[in-house]
């Protein structure tokens, strides 16, 4: 299997290191920790910003993740499929894949697919449904583009882990639905990378292959300022000496799994600010950059 659990459980004492020690245990799981860490709020605290919303909802899944997968046993977490978009087996050696999640964007998408142009490099773009249904023009442009590939990122972008199978069904036959005058390749990957067992098979019945990534930007943490806070780089395994240079923490993460398919997001300005300089670095590094269909990267599908 391409994707796997990861093999080790954080320990509480990686937990510590990051930061995350307030984590309940599973007596007090379902109980709000006393002292909770700064951020996670609703989404709907932040209206005007959607994009901030969106990192503090990313920040929150992850940290739920992380707190879930110290709590369960491993072996329950594998059997019910939670958190399988990381992955663990190697890419093909020297290559990546770059993969946008979250547009189409007005603004974004556009500049993303110039620099495809300019550098002559592939990506994907995992597309929300419903925004694809708002901006069609945006959708269309990509379907046309030929360096780019449209993957499915659900209809509205729920966490699959927080709503029952019925409704995730409901969102994968949507998105399938308005995706389909794309006509794109049946590549699907989960809001947050949280994954479940009935999609899983729902989607392979589909045709659907489900992409995670070897490699996690974590660029909606380096959005707000350009740099990343202390606790947000434990989170993400983020270098202290990166944490303020998104650029070098990609370029060292993709040269520590030796390349592979690389997470970002449309919607984050510090991304599309970077981008070109991001390219520019992993070129020089030696890395070739290839699409998620291509056969190099079957092995990194389900
Ligand atoms: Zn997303």
């Amino acid at each position: 299997m391409a994707l796997t659990m990861r093999a080790v459980k954080p320990t509480a004492h990686l937990l510590a290191i990051a930061g995350l020690a307030w984590l309940p245990g599973p007596a007090q799981a379902a109980a709000a920790p006393a002292t909770p860490p700064p951020a996670p709020a609703s989404a709907a605290s932040a209206p005007d910003h959607p994009h901030r919303a969106r990192a503090i909802e990313i920040r929150a899944a992850r940290v739920r993740g992380l707190a879930e997968q110290m709590n369960q046993p491993a072996a329950d977490l594998k059997q019910a499929c939670r958190f399988e978009s990381d992955i663990t087996t190697p890419p093909p050696p020297g290559l990546v894949s770059l993969s946008f999640d979250d547009g189409p964007e007005p603004g974004a998408t556009e500049a993303i697919l110039a620099l495809l142009d300019k550098h002559q490099i592939p990506a994907s773009f995992f597309l929300i449904a419903a925004k694809a249904q708002r901006h069609p023009e945006l959708a269309a442009l990509v379907k046309a583009h030929p360096l780019a590939l449209v993957g499915n990122h659900s209809w509205s972008h729920p966490n699959f882990h927080d709503i029952p199978a019925a409704k995730q069904s409901s969102e994968v036959d949507r998105s399938d639905t308005a995706l389909a005058a794309l006509e794109a390749p049946k590549l699907f990957r989960y809001p947050y990378g949280n994954s479940s067992c009935e999609t899983n098979a729902e989607l392979q019945r589909r045709g659907y292959r489900i992409v995670g990534w070897h490699v996690d930007s974590c660029d909606w943490a380096f959005d707000k300022t350009g740099s990343i806070d202390a606790h947000e780089a434990k989170i993400c395994g983020v270098d202290k000496a990166n944490r303020e240079h998104f650029v070098d923490h990609v370029v060292s993460a993709v040269k520590a799994r030796k390349g592979g398919i690389v997470l970002m997001h449309e919607i984050h300005p510090n991304t599309l600010a970077k981008l070109d300089t991001l390219i520019e670095r992993l070129l020089a590094e030696g890395f070739r950059f290839a699409p998620l269909t291509d056969p190099a990267f079957e092995a990194s599908l389900r």
